[in-house]
């Protein structure tokens, strides 16, 4: 399926690795021309590198090694382009710990990297989308804000306070009638750096090894492994089409069955 957005410019954050490098190699095979941001530039500019290698000119890729957690950050990332067709928010998530570990400063931290940076994103970039009448903004959260996960708090409380705000912004027919949708997306477990660290928190906990591990945390899944971020880039690239324009505010999981609820 063409998803007619060739062409297009996209913001992809988080990029270097993991579901965040997922969703610009999706686009970018569509055609798009991606801004890819991460924080460490070596590891950045060896994933652009290969991409560009794969895309072969079939579209641009540019690496901005900055923190977008940071207003200096989305300086650095809008001094390269400000008008973004597609935007895809991303950063590394908040640690694990237990509720009597976060002070407010942890809590601030959390809040803005998981919530108040996708808002300053969208702030930045919904007028030029309006005007220009086409919009996609997929935020990419986690499965924890339909089922909490225990030992990462800090982004269960992050992440429902940027899914409420999304929830609003996305049903405004200033934007819903005028070529912008918002989704998030969800993911569940995805074989990823970061979900190794949790992992690995994991078998550091219990003594058991890594491997062990991952096996056990992937047999409780229906589908019985971890998701490949490039199936979450697929799903992401296909909420970025134009075939999906009716689709906004809605909350996507991909989990391999993993919820256990109905709706
Ligand atoms: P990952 O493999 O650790 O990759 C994270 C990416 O984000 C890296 O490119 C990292 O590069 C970049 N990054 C981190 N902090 C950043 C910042 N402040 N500014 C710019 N870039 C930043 O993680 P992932 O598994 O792809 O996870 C992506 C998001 O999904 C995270 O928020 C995670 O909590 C969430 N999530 C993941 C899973 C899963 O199973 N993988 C499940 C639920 C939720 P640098 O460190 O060099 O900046």
């Amino acid at each position: 399926m063409d998803l007619g957005i060739a062409g297009k410019w996209a913001l992809v954050g988080g990029a270097s690795k993991g579901l965040g490098l997922g969703c610009a190699r999706a686009l970018a095979h569509e055609r798009v021309n991606v801004v890819m941001v991460a924080r460490g530039q070596d590891a950045l500019d060896a994933a652009a590198a290969e991409l560009k290698a794969e895309l072969n000119g079939q579209a641009e890729v540019i690496a901005v090694a900055a923190d977008i957690t940071t207003p200096d950050g989305r300086a650095a990332v809008f001094a390269v382009r400000r008008d973004f067709d597609i935007v895809v928010t991303n950063a590394g998530g908040p640690p694990t710990g237990s509720f009597r570990d976060w002070d407010r400063a942890a809590w601030i931290k959390a809040i803005d990297a998981n919530m108040l940076t996708p808002i300053e994103l969208i702030k930045a970039m919904l007028d030029g989308m309006l005007a220009r009448g086409f919009g996609r903004i997929v935020n990419i959260t986690s499965s924890a804000v339909k089922a909490p996960i225990d030992i990462l708090g800090l982004s269960n409380g992050a992440r429902s306070g940027l899914t409420g705000f999304i929830a609003g912004l996305a049903r405004n027919p200033e934007i819903a009638a005028k070529g912008v949708t918002v989704n998030n997306l969800l993911p569940g477990k995805f074989d990823t750096d970061r979900l190794n660290a949790t992992l690995q928190g994991a078998a550091d906990k219990s003594g058991k090894p890594l491997d062990e591990v991952r096996s056990a945390h992937a047999a409780q899944i229906p589908a019985r492994r971890f998701g490949t971020p490039a199936e979450f880039g697929a799903i992401c690239a296909f909420l970025c089409s134009q075939q999906a324009a009716y689709l906004t505010g809605q909350n996507i999981l991909p989990d391999g069955g993993a919820y256990p609820g109905t709706y």
